[in-house]
């Protein structure tokens, strides 16, 4: 573990202690700075987003990207960036993107719902199905799955008081899926919202067999209420977004 990190003093001002500067070291991913305390990068295959809150004793993950090979490199990236492993996980929905590297992170506690659990049980070929009809690597795919092991309990809420921060794992309702979740930020300059992928920045928000279009735009309002007008939410795919964006991508939905 790179606990001492070279050119990242702890005395650097204006340096979070929590996030090292990365001096002359190469990250895999490129992590955007969004709040104090959490960053993301958006992954080349799908722009998945993978978010990142950190503080000096806890270290969260949002969303581990598709495969094995993308997971370490973010693991890898994490112990250069916060000196820790992930200690915690949240998995945001069951689609492939978001859930098929999260082996790499199975010493931490997972935060998911029923929906993500079934998906890696009983739903893996439906999984590898969907993978392989957006250009992942079948066998990518398949040794992802294959050291997939059990996750559980599922869970709807879930509180993480992480001294610095406090991060709220909720369920806003049904939208892109009917087990979504976002995870709030209480960040000291400005909330966070990761709103995986009921909020959608560089394309229409995926509708599908799994969404309720009806439910969609309140539970976005549910979103903006958990946020508030100065937060920044963080799409499952895209650039980080404000709340006027999220009202119009409610508003856009609402007329579907
Ligand atoms: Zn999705």
């Amino acid at each position: 573990m790179a606990a001492v990190f070279p050119g990242a003093p702890a005395d650097k001002p204006g340096v979070p202690s929590n996030f090292c500067s990365m001096g002359e070291v190469a990250l895999n991913w490129t992590w955007e700075q969004v709040s104090t305390h959490a960053r993301r990068c958006r992954l080349p295959f799908c722009d998945v987003t993978v978010g990142l809150v950190a503080t000096p004793t806890a270290v969260v993950l949002i969303d581990t990207g598709t495969t094995l090979r993308e997971a370490r490199a973010v693991a890898d990236d994490v112990r250069l960036l916060t000196g820790r492993d992930v200690g915690h996980l949240v998995l945001t929905h069951h689609h492939f993107d978001h859930i098929l590297g999260h082996s790499v992170f199975a010493a931490a506690q997972t935060y998911c719902a029923p929906a993500v659990i079934a998906a890696l049980d009983t739903g893996r070929a439906q999984v590898r199905a969907e993978a392989l009809s957006h250009g992942a690597d079948a066998a990518e795919v398949d040794r992802a799955l294959a050291a997939s092991g059990p996750l559980g309990p599922g869970v709807a809420h879930a509180v993480l008081d992480l001294g610095d921060v406090t991060v709220t794992i909720s369920h806003p309702g049904r939208g892109h899926t009917d087990h979504d979740l976002i995870v709030l930020v209480s960040d000291s300059d400005r909330p966070v919202v990761f709103c995986g992928d009921l909020v959608e920045e560089s394309g229409e928000p995926c509708v599908d067999h799994d969404s309720d279009l009806q439910a969609w735009p309140t539970t976005l309002d549910r979103v903006l209420a958990a946020g508030g007008p100065s937060a920044a939410y963080v799409p499952g795919h895209g650039a980080v977004v404000d709340a006027e964006f999220v009202r119009r991508q409610a508003d856009w939905l609402a007329r579907k």
